[in-house]
């Protein structure tokens, strides 16, 4: 079959790979389509998270080929989509459920380690349907399968911050998994959510998606105090530009009491002074990656209507076309979120 292998910077090339067997507690999926995710172009740019020779691409919704003997609940033509992680199953983190902390679900996850989807194919192993692999109403398109991904991170990490109901949140940096985390905000209730953005076409995305979307042309603080009505003060900020001066805005700008979710990767550290922590008595959350119940949640949201994909999905590129695939998905004001095509058209 072919797939587009991580060769370093900036080499990402189409070749073609054997293809991958079902073992006895496997599935394989025709991979339909796959998106192209923030930390993929971390790897791209940086070569960052895996090594030279990795088929990437996580992020994928296709139809099951072969299911292995001792598979059930999974049959050949269901529609699904499936989480990456491969966690041990036997750690302290394993058997809380809270399979995100694992320390091998990444090291031995899909597209991490293991062969991911920018290919024909991809082989789930042990595949259990609802706790890594889900499967698709009919209601429910491909391409919106490819974007479950990225929701369940927000879905994980709105979770993470508490009760929303009625709050005031601001989201800085709308990429994908912002807008994702500004859906799930209005989802459970946020009374209203600011996102922020230098990228036009990101911001009338928000827009759509239901934020009041804000330039941050003028320095961030300029934008915030804008934003804020009279007396208004914000409840929770979410961190997903990976800009550090947003990061040190979101101290500032947050109030006493409140709470920080970050969700964005960065390449250079932060420095910031603690004590704004300390005096504002900020709750500081990182968030990463889902649970199997965050991934349920963010199939039920779509496939419910509650969340959208099609207003953040910019471009779709067949899999020979990957290298330009992740070309447009690095220019920020021209693309939102890229889907690579190996399959036959997205049914949608
Ligand atoms: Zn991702
Ligand atoms: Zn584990």
């Amino acid at each position: 079959m072919k797939a587009a292998v991580f060769q370093g910077i900036k080499d990402i090339r189409v070749e073609e790979v054997d293809d991958p067997q079902a073992g006895p507690e496997d599935v394989v999926v025709a991979v339909s389509v796959c998106g192209i995710c923030g930390s993929d172009l971390h790897t791209y740019e940086h070569g960052s998270f895996v090594a030279p020779g990795q088929i990437m691409g996580h992020e994928f919704a296709g139809e099951v080929v072969e299911a292995g003997d001792e598979v059930s609940g999974l049959q050949v033509g269901d529609r699904v989509t499936a989480s990456p992680l491969v966690p041990c199953g036997d750690c302290p983190r394993c058997l809380e459920g809270r399979y995100n902390l694992c320390a091998s679900a990444w090291t031995t996850g899909l597209a991490y380690g293991r062969p991911g989807a920018f290919a024909e194919r991809i082989r789930i192993p042990r595949s259990i349907p609802g706790e890594n692999v889900f499967k698709l109403s009919d209601d429910m398109s491909d391409e919106q399968g490819a974007t479950v991904e990225p929701l369940a991170v927000a879905v994980h990490a709105v979770r993470l911050a508490g009760d929303v109901e009625g709050s005031t949140a601001l989201v800085l940096g709308l990429g994908t998994i912002g807008q994702q985390v500004l859906q799930v905000l209005r989802a459970y209730g946020a009374r209203r959510v600011i996102g922020i953005d230098l990228s036009e076409l990101r911001l009338r995305a928000a827009a759509t998606l239901g934020a009041d979307a804000v330039d941050g042309a003028a320095g961030i603080d300029a934008a915030v105090d804008a934003a804020l009505g009279e007396g208004e003060e914000v409840d929770v900020v979410f961190e997903c530009s990976g800009v550090p001066e947003l990061a040190r805005a979101a101290l500032d700008t947050v109030k006493a009491g409140g709470t920080i979710v970050v969700l964005a990767l960065y390449d250079d550290p932060l420095t910031f002074n603690p004590t704004a922590l300390v005096q504002k008595e900020i709750r500081l959350q990182g968030s990463i990656a889902y649970t199997s119940d965050d991934f349920g949640e963010a199939v039920a949201l779509l496939s419910s209507g509650r969340a959208q994909a099609d207003p953040l999905i910019t471009h779709r590129h067949a899999l020979d076309d990957v290298a330009e695939a992740f070309e447009t998905q690095m220019s920020k004001d021209r693309s939102l979120k890229v889907l690579v095509t190996p399959g036959a058209p997205p049914s949608s």
